[in-house]
């Protein structure tokens, strides 16, 4: 067996990054684009000992589950990675995912999972793009999505799980670009103007932001572009996000707005958030409104409880909680979403949440030394956490072991890690009660999971 190899493989499995596995004389081989179902003539295009990867030639029998993706670029863009599959099975993929990660990692037997929580329409979900600006070979401005794993842009303004508007912004940006002689940034030589187009858009409100990130300071005839953005129903911002430095990192450091106000406002339940282009802000409404209830539910509040909820963002779930909770304490990073958090507290009219700009792992194990300094213990009934993909720090989960809340609800976007985090706080004191998957991110093979659990008396 060697490279260039063409195989037939049945489809029995799916990897974690949602390529399709199939065995040939005792070796894996990982497909993409193959679903579970599949028999596939496959190219061999990497051969390690026992596993292998293999491009997708030919289809010879569809799987029962495979569908007509709605996407013509799905099999370029590095976005959807599981579109082919009926979207019952990606749910069942993802809460098998969660489950496996628990068992592999965590080191969980009995795991009290609930089903996973489904989207009804799963498509045209997402409130943000982030739309990467370029140059084609003819030297049009082009617009759309990396190719997997690169960073060639495949042209495509209408992305099947964006808004239909994103393709009036992108066109109007596009042809001002075009019109003006505006450049697009080369990442190759550090050189041209505009990186990428930033666009929000508040579901139930409506309000529309525009950010273009540029590697400059100055937008050469911005007030073109704002004259007709400004025609579009809803628009409430349109800003520059200056970043001069040569990295993948998308945002820079300084917003300057052009047109409007600074942030947008959206709604989730009965609360309302201010939104600015650099805060995070859940993509998916419809299912984030889902997720912050079983937040709730899962952290059990009467009003009279103590609650610390660290990664707050712009204060989402903090808020949320602050409805049902005596005190609330949120813990972020980024200066200006603290900023959207506090004013979202005061119009809201919720007067018992408290906000701190630092990082998680800094500010409580902090809190936690200075009031045992002063002879107290820092105290909570529940800690709340959502962190980034990589999960939280390790001394951040010391300093929860050492509050001891009576509950811990962990709410991630990366089941591995939060695998390896729940066996950690399961070690010293904690019991894992409840699990549920909620699908934040459809035809994507990411998933949300959120978890409670309770300290056992040790
Ligand atoms: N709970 C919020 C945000 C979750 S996303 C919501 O649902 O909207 C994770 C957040 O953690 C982001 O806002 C990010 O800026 C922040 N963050 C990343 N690393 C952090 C750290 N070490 N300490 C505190 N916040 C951090």
């Amino acid at each position: 067996m060697q490279k260039n190899d063409e195989l037939i493989l049945k489809i029995e499995d799916m990897g974690v990054d949602g390529a399709g596995i199939g065995k040939s004389d005792g070796m894996t081989f990982f497909v993409k684009d193959a679903v579970i179902g599949d028999v596939v003539r496959a190219k061999i295009i990497k051969l390690k000992k026992t596993y292998g990867y293999a491009r997708l030639m030919e289809l010879l029998e569809a799987s029962a589950d495979r569908v007509e993706p709605n996407c013509p670029y799905y099999r370029q863009c590095g976005g959807c990675q599981i579109q082919a599959l009926s979207y019952e099975k990606q749910l069942e993929f993802k809460e098998n995912k969660v489950r496996n990660n628990l068992e592999r990692i965590g080191g969980f037997t009995k795991i009290p999972m609930e089903p996973i929580v489904g989207m009804d329409e799963p498509y045209h979900y997402r409130n943000k793009a982030q739309f990467p600006v370029g140059t084609d070979k003819e030297g049009h401005i082009v617009t759309g999505f990396y190719a997997g794993r690169t960073h060639t842009i495949i042209p495509n303004r209408d992305c099947a799980l964006g808004l239909p508007v994103n393709r009036e912004i992108l066109d109007i940006v596009i042809d001002f670009m075009e019109k003006y002689h505006i450049s697009a940034y080369d990442e190759k030589t550090g050189k041209g103007l505009v990186r990428h187009v930033l666009i929000r858009c508040g579901f139930s409100s409506q309000e529309k932001m525009v950010c273009l990130i540029i590697n400059g300071k100055s937008l050469p005839h911005g007030e073109k572009l704002v004259e007709a953005l400004r025609k579009i129903d809803g628009m409430t911002s349109v800003s520059l996000n200056c970043n001069t430095e040569r990295t993948n990192v998308i945002l820079g450091h300084k917003t300057i707005v052009l047109w409007g106000q600074e942030y947008i406002t959206d709604q989730i339940g009965d609360i309302s958030y201010e939104i600015s282009p650099v805060s995070f802000y859940q993509v998916n409404p419809v299912q984030t409104e889902k997720l912050y209830g079983l937040a709730l539910e899962y952290a059990d509040l009467h009003g009279e409880e103590t609650v610390w909820d660290l990664y707050c963002g712009i204060g989402t779930i903090s808020l949320f909680l602050a409805q049902k909770a005596k005190q609330v304490y949120g813990v972020e990073i980024i200066p200006q979403a603290i900023e959207n958090a506090k004013r979202n507290a005061v119009k809201n009219g919720i007067e018992n949440a408290e906000f701190f700009v630092g990082k998680s792992e800094e500010v409580l194990p902090e809190f936690y030394e200075k009031e045992a300094a002063a002879g107290r213990k820092a105290y909570a009934d529940v800690i709340v956490v959502d962190p980034p993909r990589k999960g939280c720090d390790e001394k951040l989960l010391d300093t929860i072991v050492k509050m001891a809340p009576d509950r811990v609800v962990y709410v991630s976007c990366d089941s591995a890690t939060l695998a390896r985090d729940l066996k950690i706080l399961c070690e010293q004191g904690y019991e894992l009660k409840r699990v549920r998957a909620v699908d934040q991110f459809c035809h994507t093979v990411h998933t949300e999971a959120v978890c409670c659990l309770h300290r056992v008396n040790m």
